[in-house]
């Protein structure tokens, strides 16, 4: 479509990046183009309608930078799921694998309740496992998923299949 192809023409591949062997798609060229980024925002923002979400929680670092217009944008609250570590609040915790090690993400135990529907928001699903984990927060806080969205999937490394337990039926929408 001609969204998909505004997107695309946005986004630059960067060879080896972080290191031999990745390419890295980098969305800062989407982020400086304001009609790019308005088109993004809108569909995403959509998407945070037809899911019913009351809440949008965005991935850190850049599901912040797509998270917020698009909570705006649908009138609803955003919600940060930082690094460990960096919340002032009490806070849940949730601990992934990496490829080497693990990595730790945490919200605010108050921001999300019992009743509330929550979109996830991030750039690039690639393994699944930041989503995952963050799916996983939402459901010890006592919310409800109301979905998945990212900018783009990379569909090679197999994220949706390893998603699909924690959406638990709920949808994963990759523009
Ligand atoms: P996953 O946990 O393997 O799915 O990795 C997803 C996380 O890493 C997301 O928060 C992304 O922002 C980031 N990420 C992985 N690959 C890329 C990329 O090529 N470009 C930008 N971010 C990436």
């Amino acid at each position: 479509t001609d969204l998909t192809g505004l997107l695309l023409s946005r986004i630059r591949d960067v060879p080896d990046h972080p290191e031999p062997g990745v390419v890295f798609k980098d969305i800062t060229p989407l982020l400086a183009d304001p009609a790019a980024f308005t088109a993004l925002t809108d569909a995403l923002a959509e998407v945070a309608g037809d899911t019913g979400a009351t809440k949008v929680v965005g991935l850190e670092a850049r599901g912040f930078i797509l998270g917020a217009p698009v909570a705006l944008r649908a009138g609803l609250g955003f919600i940060p799921v930082r690094k460990a570590g960096k919340l002032p609040g009490a806070t849940l915790s949730q601990s992934y694998d990496l490829e080497y090690g693990s990595a730790e993400i945490e919200v605010h135990a108050e921001d999300l309740t019992a009743g509330d529907r929550v979109l996830v928001v991030d750039d690039v699903l690639a393994t699944g496992g930041t989503a995952e984990a963050s799916l996983e927060l939402i459901r010890r806080a006592g919310a409800e998923v109301a979905g998945l969205a990212v900018l783009m999937e990379l569909g090679f490394l197999g994220g949706r299949a390893r998603l699909e337990p924690a959406l638990a039926g709920a949808p994963l929408k990759a523009l």
